[in-house]
């Protein structure tokens, strides 16, 4: 089977050859954490998350070697550690957050159905790698020392947007805000500045006289340099950062190491929007993962997120939960029923993933099996478990009928069972206008009946 992912440094779908098969590599900027992490950021987390599953299944599940960095200083976390900690030394303060932000994210990614990266490199804990990158750097022109800052000279890579594919004056047009006085260029970008008082700091490079702390490309540039070499495969984030950080990734890297790329293949996901409208703080629309797994399980949000391909944008609605929720429901009843066991891979669900991570066409496949399941077909149903598993999605947890009564919380389910008691005495005794009523009592409290010979049962309405 051969692996097409879209580049996006060549704008085009390509056949993926690893530089090394023996040791795939793939680089994800991860979070930087200070919060709880959004919907918007478990959209790369799960994207790349079946990326890994793939690469693992076609190179072997020790061959693949996957780095997703943790961003632990930064100003949005020092600000957030002020704010919230204002009477302890801000070091400690922001230990505080970075930890227990730290623990969240891993919570909800593991509840997402994500595997571990094999490395999570933390910022703090490279510095040595990207002072000797900055000093490399110096050392052959690309960048200077102004003012206690280290400062890259983009006028020094002729090649320099070439990612982002801006042309040289929208690049001016946007750099020309507030242009620092001590670059030499409105385009420069930091590498190391100095650290103001009480901030985290370290030794500077270059001989700087006054301690100081990383700019937040040189992390990237230094822990994928230091985990997966001066070249690799895969990198990966959100589109955002196409411009600037991961141009600027590529600049560093490739200066430092005088090589012709960074990574061979440069994948983006698309962003994700609420309702159609832009995920922001003051629009009150910002989902946090935690808000939803407190409703849905973690499956449920992996497939909703899935339903999209990841070079779309994607609108996070309420339906398309929904619709991912009785996918799911439907999937779960007939591998339940069939009683099934571990099965194949399915060869179209694994085609689809391997045409640039087709997880539409994936998911029209699995709705392909569980129809065959449904007709009988045992095998389909095993092969239906096995390749939601291989995916990511575990199917093991509630019915959707509970997900709804726990979500509702206030189902009282023997007035529920009097109430239709009552409907049943109203219809024995010919009396519809009652029976009716009473019906649509329950259809206002979001219950839905069902008659069979049997009886009446009842479900809550989606
Ligand atoms: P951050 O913590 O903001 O640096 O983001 C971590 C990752 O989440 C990066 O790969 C971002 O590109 C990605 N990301 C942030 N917001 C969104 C969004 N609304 N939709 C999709 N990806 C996002
Ligand atoms: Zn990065």
């Amino acid at each position: 089977m051969q692996l097409r992912l879209y580049d996006t440094l060549m704008r085009s779908k390509r056949l993926f050859e690893p530089l090394d098969p023996a040791r795939v590599r793939m680089y994800v900027c991860g979070p930087t954490v200070y919060d709880f992490a959004h919907i918007g950021n478990a959209r790369p987390v799960i994207v790349f998350d079946v990326l890994f599953r793939l690469l693992r299944h076609l190179y072997g599940p020790e061959r693949v070697v996957y780095a997703r960095n943790i961003t632990d200083v930064d100003d949005k976390i020092i600000a957030r550690a002020t704010e919230e900690h204002p009477g302890l030394p801000l070091n400690e303060a922001i230990r505080i957050v970075t930890e227990a932000t730290d623990r969240q994210f891993h919570e909800d990614v593991e509840a997402l159905g994500c595997l571990p990266p094999t490395i999570e490199p933390r910022a703090t804990g490279h510095i040595p790698e990207m002072r000797a990158l900055i000093e490399r750097l110096i050392g052959d022109g690309h960048a200077y020392v102004a003012a206690d800052h280290v400062l890259f000279a983009v006028g020094s890579m002729p090649e320099y947007g070439m990612l982002s594919k801006r042309s040289l004056d929208d690049m001016l047009a946007g750099a020309r805000v507030d242009v620092a006085p001590y670059k030499r260029d409105p385009m420069d970008f930091v590498l190391w500045k100095p650290s103001k008082p009480g901030e985290p700091s370290w030794p500077s490079p270059a001989g700087i006289a006054v301690e100081g702390r990383p700019g937040w490309h040189i992390e990237c540039s230094a822990m994928a340099w230091k985990h997966l070499g001066e070249t690799f495969d895969i990198h990966g984030g959100g589109i955002d950062l196409v411009f600037p950080h991961h141009e600027n990734e590529i600049a560093q890297s490739r200066c430092a190491f005088h090589t012709p790329i960074m990574a061979r293949t440069w994948m983006h996901n698309g962003f994700l929007q609420v309702e159609g409208e832009k995920m922001s703080k003051s629009l009150g629309n910002f989902i946090t993962i935690r808000d939803l797994r407190a409703e849905w399980p973690g499956d449920v949000i992996r497939f909703q997120m899935l339903m999209t391909h990841y070079r779309q944008p994607i609108d996070w609605t309420r339906s398309a939960t929904e619709q991912a929720a009785q996918a799911l429901e439907g999937f779960r009843q007939v591998i339940t029923t069939a009683q099934a066991r571990d099965g194949r891979l399915s060869t179209p669900v694994l085609e689809a993933l391997a045409d640039d991570l087709n997880t539409p066409q994936a998911i029209v496949e699995l709705h392909r099996l569980a129809a065959e399941a449904r007709r009988g077909n045992f095998h389909a149903a095993c092969d239906l478990r096995s390749t939601c598993r291989f995916l990511g999605l575990t199917l093991a947890g509630d019915s959707l009928q509970d997900i709804r009564k726990r979500q509702r919380g206030d189902i009282d389910e023997a007035h529920i069972a009097a109430l239709i008691d009552a409907r049943t005495k109203a219809r024995a005794a010919r009396n519809f206008a009652e029976s009716d009523r009473i019906r649509d009592e329950l259809g206002a409290m979001g219950v839905v009946l069902k008659d069979s010979k049997e009886g009446t049962t009842w479900e809550i309405a989606g």
